[in-house]
């Protein structure tokens, strides 16, 4: 990952990550179908594709 990102940038995407496993990618049930990752995810499939089923798994956020 330290490749791929300016090491200035880090911080915030470490902020991000994390987020985003809150927010979207949980351990046990990740919301594929609702992850703006999910084109690039090797993961994907691990949670419910569906849009809708996906959708009522997403925790509150801003974006929400
Ligand atoms: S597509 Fe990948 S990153 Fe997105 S929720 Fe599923 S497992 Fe997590």
């Amino acid at each position: 990952m330290g490749s791929l990102f300016e090491p200035k940038d880090w911080t915030m995407l470490s902020h991000r990550v994390i987020w985003h496993g809150r927010r979207v990618c949980h351990a046990r049930k990740p919301a594929c179908g609702a992850c703006g990752l999910a084109r690039m995810c090797p993961s994907f499939g691990e949670g419910p594709t569906d849009p809708d089923a996906a959708r009522s798994l997403l925790r509150d956020g801003p974006r929400a």
